[in-house]
């Protein structure tokens, strides 16, 4: 009988037939995704009859996803934060880190009055963290922009599906806000070096937008442009959040060296990397 158990033990012994390490734990998260509830609850299920047509459908996913396609791009969505966010191939897959961008940006935009302030995600890809922001703080006037027309239609998506109200621009960087200045800024920038994006791993190489990975040759040419332009885009006591790479703590330092940022501090994620890139104006 083709039960729910039964599945998850043929998903289990197809990873261990193509050697995948953890092979439980990759059929657990297959199903659990696939038959969208939670891996706790899959275990609940497995009595459960299923159709013919299902198990077609699950080894289909199995097939993409022994090919190492990211399980994001095979199920279309990610939780991220409070939403549920749409990925495919033209945007980059949430990660987790940026969720701890979220939230330190939460926390303290918590304690300031958001009326008529405007917060600009450039970068934004999937949307994932000023639909996020604008989910939480609907006060808040939030532009999301992004280089890729295709992108953008994925972030289009998302602002609907989570139903929040979000303008969109499209353009490189900070060229659609020509002559235009914002309170609070975040960017999740592309900012792999062109050398660790050919040892990046096969599921991001072969899968995940190049576009969306690589800030240039040395990985900094977004920051670069960052520090150059972003003066003439903020009000007074502007707010800078950006994720950066961890190796790159010491070269955003020395490139936001203007005495224009009166504060300028690197966090860490929960790795203990340095990831994260806060500045504030004068
Ligand atoms: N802002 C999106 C994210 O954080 C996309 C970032 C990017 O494409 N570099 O996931």
């Amino acid at each position: 009988m083709k039960t729910v158990g039964a599945l998850l033990a043929w998903l289990q012994a197809s990873f261990s037939e193509h050697h995948w390490s953890d092979s439980r734990r990759e059929a657990t998260e297959l199903l659990s995704s696939f038959l969208d509830i939670s891996p706790g609850d899959l275990f609940f299920q497995l009595e459960k009859p299923l159709t013919e047509q299902e198990w077609e459908s699950a080894s289909q996913w199995l097939k993409r996803r022994l090919q190492g396609e990211p399980l994001a791009y095979i199920s279309g969505s990610v939780d991220f934060y409070d939403c549920k966010i749409t990925v495919n191939s033209h945007v980059l897959i949430p990660r987790q880190e940026t969720e701890i961008l979220v939230d330190r940006i939460v926390e303290e935009l918590a304690t300031e009055d958001l009326s008529n302030r405007t917060l600009w995600d450039l970068c934004t890809g999937s949307g994932c963290i000023g639909i996020a922001l604008k989910k939480r703080f609907p006060a808040l006037t939030v532009y999301l922009s992004d280089i890729s027309a295709e992108a953008l239609a994925v972030t289009a998506k998302n602002a609907e599906e989570n139903r929040v109200h979000v303008e969109l621009k499209q353009g490189n960087l900070l060229e659609p806000f020509k002559g235009l200045k914002t309170h609070y800024l975040v960017c999740n920038p592309p900012y792999i070096s062109m050398e660790e994006y050919k040892q990046l791993d096969s599921s991001v190489l072969d899968f995940e937008p190049k576009l969306a990975l690589v800030g240039g040759v040395h990985g900094d040419e977004f920051y670069q442009k960052l520090a150059a332009q972003l003066p003439h885009y903020l009000f007074p006591h502007g707010k800078v959040w950006l994720e950066i790479g961890f190796q790159q703590g010491e070269r955003v330092r020395q490139l936001f060296n203007d005495p224009f940022w009166v504060k300028k501090e690197i966090e860490n994620d929960w790795a203990g990397h340095q990831r994260f890139f806060f500045l504030e104006t004068e």
